[in-house]
């Protein structure tokens, strides 16, 4: 499986790990939740595999890949017990790349990336499960529906052919007050619920990252994406024209 993982990063991701455990089951303890109500993933984007590796062997079951070609470049050299999801913004031109090889996208935020990924599907002869991606700070610049498209939306993924509906995604906007992550945790836990009452099996609630999953937690999140707070700051590599 490649390269080895330096001694002195291998301890502090599993410090790290260890730091989220403990947070992880006094927010759940906190919210009345049974600890294993909520799992975990670890975004991998900019950590290379024998990191990964390392969280996978202490217990992570779940990784997150943001990018298509970093994810195809790395998945060889991932260990092969890891889950994998696709949860960065996915163009249209990708879906053929990615469909069959993760078990759920996360990304899904219009009819047109449901018929892609149905198409691509049905050509595998598989089900592909999905979340639909919900734009929950209304920031024009984010990907994901809007709250008040999302019924249609859901309308449309339950009746498309090849594709499992499995809940609700929200990356919300950078905080500045807690006031405002709970206020985006509580709507995206009401629209899951009233989306429930419709689709009852979905089952999950994609919320929460390095700086706020507690608060995801108390609100209802069943998935929390971690990236930074397991395997330290990213550090991306210079853009090709600084190279
Ligand atoms: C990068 C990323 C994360 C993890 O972010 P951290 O703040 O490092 O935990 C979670 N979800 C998505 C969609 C991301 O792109």
């Amino acid at each position: 499986m490649g390269t080895e993982c330096a001694p002195h990063v291998r301890a502090a991701i599993l410090e790290r790990l260890a730091q989220v455990q403990v947070r992880m089951e006094t927010a759940c303890h906190r919210a009345g939740r049974a600890p294993d109500t909520v799992t975990l993933m670890a975004v991998t984007k900019t950590v290379p595999p024998e990191q990964v590796n390392v969280a996978v062997e202490a217990g992570v079951t779940l990784l997150g890949e943001n990018r298509v070609q970093e994810f195809l470049s790395k998945r060889a050299d991932y260990d092969p017990r890891a889950e994998v999801h696709m949860i960065g913004h996915l163009q249209t031109n990708k879906v053929r790349q990615i469909v069959g090889k993760v078990s759920l996208i996360h990304s899904v935020d219009s009819v047109h990336l449901l018929r892609e990924i149905s198409k691509v599907s049905a050509q595998q002869g598989i089900r592909q499960e999905i979340l639909l991606e919900v734009n929950i700070g209304g920031e024009a610049s984010k990907s994901g529906v809007a709250p008040e498209a999302l019924p249609a939306l859901m309308e449309a993924a339950l009746q498309t052919p090849q594709i499992t509906l499995r809940g609700l995604m929200t990356i919300p906007p950078p905080f500045t007050a807690q006031r405002e992550a709970e206020a985006c945790f509580a709507r995206m836990q009401s629209l899951y619920q009233k989306m429930r009452e419709t689709a009852p099996q979905m089952d999950i609630l994609s919320m929460g990252m390095s700086g706020d999953y507690e608060t995801a937690i108390a609100y209802g999140a069943t998935l929390i994406r971690l990236g930074s707070a397991l395997f330290g700051a990213r550090s991306y590599p210079p853009k090709a024209a600084e190279a």
